[in-house]
């Protein structure tokens, strides 16, 4: 397209105006991020519609302004003429900016993107909502340099797993359904040995309570976890991390951590969800955001406002999307810890949020393995199926107790490269 809007002439007459980047941008918001925009909002539809627009009015365009032949032949079929390429490339945004071969490569990826949730259907389009968050992606671009950031091989082969599609290793020795009370299947790469009840999903929101913990101390604030008293007369605890002094004006701030799945049975959800990144974090925090007081009906938020408190529900899925609460959250903190403990900002808010990042991958890959591990056990009498050879050659690798593959309790969040000022 680009290449025979060129031939043709269609960009504006200086031809400064990038076209690619506001595409890309809006590219990824539509289909990528799934956003909705309002309609009168610009979308790459329309920026690549008006392209057309602009290439039809040159070639039916008639007298001095008329194409020449040749152009009109690149125009019809910019593949058999190499110089279309030299005329794209000459184009001043393109110069400036741009190498062909970065076009095509972004253009092909568009294009790959499009076709795989074509090709593979629904389950895929959510496979790729699921992962396509900044948090999701972080895990596959860390280095081990801290103990927060090491990963044992059976976790890291179960967020692989996931990710790419293919079974999981640690469900080999499962039963075909779960023994937990939906009674969900467990088939082929499935995700409900994460978000199943019986399973460790609060674990993960433990290990992100303590994150968030670690972080606001990092920045120098006096923070704990479960604050209790928060609400009268009830024993809701909204706190699950909770600030001293947050604001001057506002008084102390409470974190409610809602880890969710982004899996649902509800077909409707299901759609919107493989539509929209971080749909379902946004939905949990929207709820608790809604939260009442068990024995007044008071809104938490308002109730804990009286008391000079300010209520922030964070909604995080477990393969990683999170919502814009965390991003000022994360913001704000990251300026606080730069007047109280002199970190650089940009720099506090890289390192927590690998941090975060490898709290909810590590944490979802052991809750998953666990129940896969507990599950297989029941399903062979109770006995661990170690050594014992029923379940096949897959059997040691998710079958260990935790205490010889390293897992030492020792918790998340508490990097050894922050502290102290
Ligand atoms: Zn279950």
């Amino acid at each position: 397209m680009l290449a025979l809007a060129a031939a043709a002439g269609a960009f504006d007459d200086d031809g400064d105006v990038d076209f690619e980047a506001p595409f890309e941008q809006l590219w990824m918001i539509s289909e990528v991020r799934g956003e909705e925009r309002g309609e009168e909002s610009l979308t790459w539809q329309r920026l690549e519609s008006d392209l057309e627009d602009k290439v039809r009015a040159k070639l039916d365009a008639v007298g001095e302004d008329a194409l020449s032949n040749e152009r009109r032949a690149m125009v019809e079929a910019p593949e058999e003429h190499l110089e279309t390429v030299r005329l794209l490339s000459a184009l001043p945004w393109v110069s400036s900016r741009w190498s062909i071969q970065k076009l095509i490569s972004r253009s092909l990826a568009r294009e790959q993107l499009v076709r795989f949730i074509a090709d593979h259907g629904d389950e895929a389009e959510h496979l790729v909502r699921e992962h396509m968050n900044p948090m999701a992606s972080i895990v596959l671009t860390t280095l081990p340099n801290t103990r927060s950031r090491e990963m044992r091989g059976d976790e890291a082969l179960y967020l692989l797993a996931r990710r790419l599609n293919v079974a999981q290793v640690c469900a080999a020795g499962c039963p075909d359904a779960c023994d937990c009370a939906g009674r969900a299947p467990i088939v082929r790469n499935n995700r409900h040995l994460e978000d199943c009840p019986k399973g460790g999903r609060s674990a993960v929101h433990d290990a992100g309570r303590n994150t968030l913990r670690a972080m606001a101390r990092a920045a120098g604030f006096e923070a704990r976890t479960e604050e209790p008293g928060l609400i009268d007369n009830t024993a809701q605890r909204p706190g699950d991390a909770y600030i001293d002094d947050w604001d001057g004006q506002f008084g102390d701030l409470a974190i409610d951590l809602t880890v969710v799945s982004s899996q649902t049975t509800d077909p409707g959800e299901h759609r919107r969800r493989r539509q929209k990144v971080g749909r379902a974090a946004r939905v949990a925090e929207r709820t608790k955001e809604l939260g009442r007081v068990t024995d007044s009906d008071e809104l938490i938020a308002d109730h804990l406002r009286r008391k000079g408190v300010t209520f922030m529900p964070i909604g995080m899925e477990t393969t990683g999307a999170t919502t814009p609460t965390w991003s000022t959250f994360i913001q704000q903190l990251s300026e606080n810890a730069h007047e109280r403990r002199g970190h650089d900002p940009i720099m506090f808010r890289r390192l927590w949020t690998v941090e975060m990042a490898m709290t909810l991958a590590r944490r979802g890959a052991r809750a998953g393995i666990r129940r896969a591990r507990a599950l297989a056990a029941a399903c062979n009498g109770g006995r661990s199926g170690a050594g014992d050879g029923e379940l096949g050659e897959l059997g040691p690798l998710d079958v260990e107790m935790p205490v010889l593959t390293g897992d030492d309790g020792r918790g998340d969040g508490a990097p050894m490269a922050v502290g102290g000022g």
